[in-house]
């Protein structure tokens, strides 16, 4: 593991050695005062306005490219179970690259980060008495897994810290050559806040705290902050210029960010509680490496999940999480995202059973309605005559107000709501059920609102078509042809029971009364086959049957 590395390379030089060709420069304006010096980029417009952490408001989204916007991501640090608050903010930060790339047209590249030495990491290997790396193997591969189930598409690529070694020195050399860091006789290195002036807390305009500073810092300034720490006995290390050690926290997302794509960021992401100090030092360390006024363009960060009633964040600190795989076991992950939408994107969010199960009365709500409106469109379901003028242009205001809404900060909440007012006015057009199939039909409208609102979900990766019946493996398919012959032979039993035939009067009220127990059997059927996870709905005519998703079953 131990690498050496040249030293004594000029910032020219590193900047070719890191690949760091000229990024095209673009033209830049100064924005209005409010925007604190913030430079708006030159490029594509993509249409959305963003909350720029970087201005505190609302600015256009303008990236270098719509075929290559950059979009880093601060990842995990692999040391244990991911838990459902570091999932909320990757699946919302998901929701928003699915959006940008299917809605707003980005080809996005996003890079993530994945910090796989640390101080955490060194300590509990250490309890565990295994190697740091492996430990660090098995969490990343852990915290991917996780993902995946949650379905976070993965980045366009991972990149290690521990595969970075030689790129952090150089980027640290880079700095100190620009004048913006020193090292120390005991083998630190460290920034050099004062160097950088009033333009460091650009983000969050506040200074590290110097109160935690142990007496024998050999840090200039007590804000300064590490860059490279000097190893410590039976930790893991790497050779330097400096001596043994390893690179501080910060430096290796500028690093592995500037490797990929040099002196421009589109868009930075990360949960609100890396914006200070991590990602104020970020911005130092690359603007002093690149000697640029500005790096990252855009820094969206997400808000916490609290645990409802205590007001506090998940957090393995505070002992108040829940894993992801724990979760997963109650709920689905199209559930989760849903909770996720329902809620800004940076606002705080509660987590609770109720929460979780409202999620899931909607997305119920949402697949009950698809069910109804295709057994409309099959003939199945007969209703009175339909208000299809209204239903088209209820469609058509959908469309613009989910868009609207989604260019509006990724404001799921409004386009959530949009597509459930459709969902209801589309519902109460099919409640108006007559006897007779008479009158003028309008398979077309519903048609038209099925596809639009499985497109919506499928776009922010929730899927309805896992309530219709995608035969996966041969015994799936088995069971479907099953079900399918017991719900034709229970509709004959049915229909038998509630036919009245030539029978009248007394007749016919003690042939109902033989009759009964047939329906009550066909009912105590229907009710029973729900706790399988499968519905039948009695038409006027037909039935019909459908899978409930997993956790659309009662009791779950
Ligand atoms: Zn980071």
């Amino acid at each position: 593991m131990l690498r050496a590395c040249g030293a004594g390379v000029g910032p020219q030089l590193l900047r070719a050695a890191l690949g760091l060709g000229a990024w095209p420069g673009p033209e830049r304006a100064a924005s209005g005062t409010r925007g604190q010096g913030w430079l708006q980029p030159a490029g594509h417009d993509t249409g959305v306005k963003v909350y720029n952490s970087l201005t505190r408001r609302k600015d256009p989204l303008i990236v270098g490219s719509a075929d290559a916007a950059s979009w880093y991501s601060c990842g995990p640090t692999v040391y244990d179970h991911a838990h459902l608050g570091h999932a909320c903010s990757y699946v919302r930060f998901d929701i928003i690259r699915r959006i940008l790339t299917r809605v707003f047209g980005c080809n996005i590249i996003m890079v993530m980060g994945i910090t796989d030495v640390d101080d955490k990491i060194i300590k509990r290997a250490g309890e565990m008495n295994v190697s740091p790396a492996s430990l660090a193997n098995l969490y990343e591969e852990n915290f991917k897994q996780d993902m995946a189930a949650l379905k976070v598409l993965p980045p366009t690529v991972y990149l290690r810290v521990t595969e970075n070694i030689p790129h952090i020195i150089s980027f640290i050399e880079g700095i100190i050559a620009n004048g913006h860091a020193y090292s120390t006789a005991q083998g630190n290195v460290y920034f050099d806040l004062r160097s950088r002036g009033d333009r460091y807390g650009k983000l969050v305009g506040a200074v590290p705290s110097p109160a935690a500073e142990p007496v024998d810092s050999d840090k200039r300034h007590p804000s300064d902050f590490a860059l490279w720490k000097a190893a410590k006995p039976r930790e893991v290390f790497w050779a330097s210029p400096w001596g043994n050690g390893r690179p501080g926290w910060h430096i290796e997302c500028s690093t592995i960010s500037s490797l990929v794509f040099g002196s421009r960021l589109d868009i930075h992401s990360g949960g609100i509680d890396l914006a200070f100090p991590h990602h104020e030092n970020e911005i130092a360390q690359c603007e002093a490496f690149h000697q640029c006024r500005q790096w990252g363009n855009y820094f969206l960060h997400s808000g916490h999940l609290h645990v409802k009633g205590k007001e506090e964040k998940m957090s393995k600190s505070l002992k108040n999480y829940i894993t992801v795989k724990d979760f997963l076991k109650t709920f689905s992950p199209d559930v989760f995202r849903l909770f996720c939408m329902r809620s800004s994107y940076r606002s705080a969010v509660d987590y609770s059973d109720g929460t979780m199960l409202e999620a899931k009365h909607l997305l119920l709500a949402a697949a009950a309605f698809i069910e109804d409106a295709r057994a409309y469109m099959k003939g199945q379901l007969v209703c009175g005559p339909v208000g299809e003028g209204l239903l088209w242009e209820r469609l058509r205001h959908t469309r613009e107000a989910v868009k609207a809404a989604l260019a509006d900060d990724f404001d799921t909440p409004a386009a959530v709501d949009a597509v459930m007012d459709l969902i209801h006015r589309g519902n109460g057009q099919l409640q108006a059920r007559t006897k007779e199939p008479s009158g003028p039909r309008s398979p077309a409208v519903f048609g038209s609102i099925v596809s639009y609102i499985e497109h919506f979900f499928e776009t922010v990766g929730i899927s309805l078509a896992d309530r219709q019946f995608v035969p996966g493996d041969g015994s799936q398919a088995a069971l479907r042809s099953v079900v399918e012959e017991l719900v034709r032979f229970r509709l004959k039993v049915r229909q038998f029971a509630l036919a009245s035939g030539k029978a009248t009067g007394e007749a016919q009220r003690q042939q109902r009364l033989d009759r009964q127990p047939l329906l009550e059997a066909c009912d105590a059927l229907r009710q029973d086959l729900t706790a399988h996870g499968i519905s039948i709905k009695d038409r006027s005519s037909t039935s019909t049957w459908e899978l409930l998703g997993q956790d659309h079953r009662p009791g779950s």
